[in-house]
């Protein structure tokens, strides 16, 4: 019988006996989250209901959002407050009984330890993001370059799966430049990269320079790419595997949730679902402005709602993700995965990424606007491409102020540029325009010049 899931007992079943299993498993965790955390005691009786009252899939999609990235960030700064740690007052576990905690890449505020796991959590989490990487041909002792900033970062969790699989990681920290990543890549032989887009994007041009031979000599296999819209844009993916002449494939496991990878598909056909046993994050959609439930359908839109299913530390319950998924609940026409697919389509927010770091256009101008008066603090980020995803360098028109003479401006430039890298990890392009000349609204100023509409 064909493997399909991380758990293999799911290949047996129909997506029906799927959503039992959910079930059975939604009045546990959910009475578990009352019992430990008194944040989501309160949410419970805030709603007026009992997690017992909570028995299908149905009764949790009625259930009101509990929870978003500003929510968790609160209950953060709660808990570092009142009990002197920062995983929030959702933890539902003992703080010394945290096995492995990580970090979004949030570039505002407090960071978020959303990857935050007991042992246990580990051991149930790992084979799935394992499997994930195997369904494609991943098998033990096959060497995965692993590119990523490593550490403290969520992406790191990918570790324990590749090596639940008995996969060798090579990680190398993205930190460390491309020379580095580049050699590692000729002296390690790695059958498989995993990195960001933009990131393998950036390396097709730097191999000739530092190694003298192009991307497509390193015998990759096959590269799994992460943290950004981009295996689903066709020409992406063409320049991308063109390039390394290898397949291309699209993987996430947002809070360590919605473990999914895109199969060997020619054309892009969603993230493969491969672990719906842990979590409901494809099957509660909700529109992102009134937060009411969609319908999950094949082809439904919606923000993902997580609620997880057998998690001990940092269990989210209606946990409204910010991310706008498109899902097929039809079987992959290439691969015949009976499970449900999803591609990420954007951000709820305005969110950009540029070399895999999050931005948020008002974090730029918080910056852009720490060097008023030389600067007005008008300004427009240039979109060549559709947003998210920003190849970089990011496009900056900031308007000078009349008090700046122009032998200035490059000294300004550059100043304004080192305190983006020191604020918000980007080197952005900057071109100066004058006074005055961006229009302004008395409304809401537009943030963005789109130039591909
Ligand atoms: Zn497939």
């Amino acid at each position: 019988m064909q493997r399909y899931f991380a758990n293999p007992a799911l290949d047996a079943l129909s997506p029906e006996e799927i959503y039992v299993l959910q079930e059975q498993r939604l009045v546990p965790q959910l009475t578990y989250c009352r019992d430990h955390s008194e944040f989501y005691r309160e949410k419970f009786r805030a709603c007026g209901v009992e997690p017992g009252d909570i028995k299908t899939l149905d009764d949790l999609r009625a259930l009101p959002v509990f929870m978003n990235k500003d929510q968790e960030r609160l209950n953060a700064q709660e808990s570092l407050e009142r009990d002197g740690h920062p995983f929030g007052t959702h933890l539902c576990a003992d703080p010394k009984d945290i096995y492995l905690t990580g970090t979004t890449s949030g570039t505002t505020g407090m960071p978020t330890f959303t990857y935050t796991f007991t042992k246990q959590d580990v051991e149930t989490i790992a084979p799935a993001l394992g499997w994930r990487f195997a369904y494609n041909g991943l098998a033990y002792g096959d060497r995965v370059l692993f590119i990523f900033a490593l550490g403290i970062y969520a992406t790191s969790m990918s570790l324990w799966g590749l090596r639940s699989i008995k996969g060798v990681p090579i990680d190398v920290d993205a930190r460390a430049g491309s020379e580095l990543m580049l050699r590692f890549a000729d002296i390690t032989r790695p059958k498989y990269m995993a990195t960001t887009v933009s990131l393998s994007e950036y390396l097709i041009g730097k191999a000739p320079v530092v190694l003298g031979k192009e991307v497509g000599e390193l015998g990759f296999r096959g590269l799994f790419l992460t943290g950004e819209v981009g295996v689903s844009i066709p020409e992406v993916r063409q320049r991308i595997e063109s390039a390394y002449g290898c397949r291309i494939y699209d993987y996430w496991a947002p809070a360590g949730h919605a473990i999914a990878i895109t199969c060997d598909s020619p054309s892009y056909s969603g993230m493969h679902w491969v672990a719906p046993d842990l979590c409901t994050s494809f099957d509660d959609l909700v529109d992102p402005e009134t937060k009411q439930p969609v319908p999950v359908v094949n082809g439904a839109v919606g923000e993902m709602v997580i609620t997880s299913l057998r998690r001990q530390a940092s269990p989210l319950l209606k946990y409204a993700t910010g991310d706008i998924v498109q899902v097929w609940t039809e079987p992959c026409p290439h691969c015949g995965f009976p499970g449900k697919r999803a591609q990420l389509i954007g951000r709820a927010d305005d969110m950009l990424v540029v070399k895999g770091v999050n931005i948020y256009p008002a974090a730029i101008k918080q910056v852009v606007q720490g060097f008023t008066p030389q600067v007005t603090g008008e300004m427009r980020i240039v979109l060549e491409t559709r947003p998210p995803r920003v190849v970089p360098p990011l496009k900056l028109k900031l308007e000078r102020s009349g008090q700046v003479v122009d032998t200035d401006l490059e000294g300004l430039a550059r100043r304004i540029v080192g305190a983006m890298h020191d604020q918000l990890k980007i080197r952005p392009e900057i071109q100066w325009v004058d006074s005055g000349s961006l229009e302004k609204s008395t409304r809401k100023t537009p943030l963005f010049e789109k130039n591909y509409e």
